[in-house]
């Protein structure tokens, strides 16, 4: 049963095969045998999972559908869930219980989604490669040495290994695709405002966007289409009609163009994912789409500007934990600053100390024009780089990440050498575009990860090309051995 897709799981909930309390029963099951080695979850609501089961199977029996009623999913460990843990992986917030559910998590609940529990990430999702969670590195379950990517790494990890069908993720700067790409599943980063932000920990607000991490598109279209619509309590939140995702896999690409980059093929990129790609676009013209050379050109200025907005805006959010108001306090402080220093210097480990000091910097007299206004002209410059490409082109292609998952702690001394990794990813987000990773091969036996850009609001031809593609493709089939 664990190898059963969430569109697999619809069907045979449908037609009475099994019910959701048997299911869940058996992914508890198998998460207690295999997370040890993967050390995917944070927090397991096995109780509230069994209630929401029977709730849904209560919900079948009266006559209800729908493709989420049942089915078994996580969620990252910075969606708030109302009387549960939500740490985002931080000791800062190793004892806080979320006092409401995040829209995403309400929205989810109320179609009958089923949560498991609350999946590990890199604290306060800064990271691409879940090494830096308070609770401890996830293993990649391709190879137990390696990295799963991150921030989004504990959901990506478990969805990998067949310990569940799909969950939800967060993308920054990439904490959705990149871990999809280093893991074999498909993943999905909406248009900025499409999802809302409400009760999601902020990192950067004007680049974080939740969407769906699971094996197939046409499971990330049914997750999604759980996850996405206005919302008043989110200022950012964009009143756009959300199309029926599922309904639209199967358009033709006939004539699709497919615009591909110069600068995704840089120095940096292993030649055997590129070798990949290429091959993953040939798959898509002999589906009938047309390939076209473009151009971005000011792609290499995208992880300096990246670099300042994130942790500048990372700054003045993690500003609210301060030991007062909720999360780790220190003991005995000899005053309020000594509370306020300690507190911070004890409850946030190093890469999260590392944002906050470069973001306060590059936000401080003097150095402000400097840094924070040249990087957000820098993405003005990238956004109007996308709209003059997508005059020509229905998507941009390109890989997703330019090395497969590397040894865990291989990164550590040089976290520079990690921010290269979200070259290829970031410019999605300083643009607000909709993007999706989806399997392309394997490099020494670790998956790479092909990446799809579309328009604004266009979730529903990546998911359609994707689709298309895994129509025709194996490799999002494939399965890590010993899971
Ligand atoms: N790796 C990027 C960072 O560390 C992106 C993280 C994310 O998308 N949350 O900021």
């Amino acid at each position: 049963m664990h190898q059963l897709t969430l569109a697999e799981i619809a069907r045979g909930l449908a037609d009475k095969k099994f019910s959701s309390e048997e299911l869940t029963k058996t992914l508890l099951a198998r998460i207690a045998q295999l997370d040890p080695q993967l050390n995917s979850f944070i927090t397991l609501t096995e109780d509230l999972a069994l209630e929401q089961a029977r709730a849904a199977d209560a919900r079948r029996a009266n006559g209800e559908t729908g493709a989420l009623l049942g089915a078994p999913i996580a969620h990252k460990d910075l969606f708030c869930t109302l009387g549960v843990r939500t740490s985002c992986a931080s000791k800062m917030l190793d004892n806080f219980k979320a006092p409401y559910d995040a829209t995403v998590v309400a929205k989810l609940a109320a179609a009958g989604a089923v949560s498991l529990g609350k999946t590990n990430m890199d604290e306060f999702a800064m990271g691409s490669a879940n090494e830096s969670s308070y609770y401890g590195a996830v293993k990649n379950p391709w190879n137990l040495e390696h990295v799963p990517g991150g921030s989004s790494g504990g959901s990506a990890a478990a969805v990998a290994a067949r310990l569940l069908p799909a969950a939800t993720g967060t993308d920054t700067g990439g904490s959705i695709r990149q871990p999809a790409a280093l893991t074999n599943l498909t993943g999905l980063k909406p248009t900025y405002g499409r999802v809302s932000r409400w009760g999601m920990i902020a990192y950067a607000s004007s680049l974080d966007q939740a969407g769906p991490l699971a094996r197939t598109a046409e499971d990330c279209a049914i997750l999604l289409q759980g996850m996405a619509g206005f919302d008043p309590q989110d200022s950012t939140s964009i009143d756009e009609p959300v199309p029926d995702f599922s309904a639209n896999l199967n358009g033709s690409l006939q004539g699709l163009r497919i615009g591909v980059p110069a600068e995704f093929f840089s120095e940096g990129l292993d030649p055997r994912i590129a070798e990949l790609i290429h091959n993953s676009i040939k798959e898509l013209e002999k589906l009938g789409a047309v390939i076209k050379p473009i151009s971005l050109p000011n792609m290499q200025h995208a992880i300096p500007a990246y670099y300042v907005i994130a942790p500048a805006e990372a700054s003045s959010n993690l500003s609210r934990f301060d030991g007062v108001r909720f999360g780790h306090r220190c003991e005995n402080p000899k005053d309020l600053t000594d509370l306020y220093k300690r507190s911070r210097a004890e409850g946030f480990g190093p890469e999260v100390q590392r944002r906050i000091l470069v973001g306060a910097y590059a936000l401080s007299a003097g150095y402000y024009d400097a840094y924070y206004l040249q990087a957000q002209k820098i993405r003005r410059l990238i956004k109007n780089d996308f709209m003059t490409a997508f005059n020509e082109v229905d998507i941009i292609l390109g890989p997703t990440t330019p090395n497969p998952a590397w040894k865990i702690g291989a990164k550590n001394s040089d976290p520079v050498s990690a921010y290269l990794e979200d070259v290829y990813t970031i410019t999605a987000n300083l643009a607000g575009l909709p993007g999706l990773s989806m399997p392309a091969g394997f490099v020494d036996g670790l998956p790479v990860g092909v990446q799809l850009l579309a328009p604004y609001f266009q979730e529903g031809r990546l998911l359609n090309v994707a689709h298309q593609y895994q129509l025709h493709t194996d490799w999002h089939t494939r399965s890590p051995a010993g899971f």
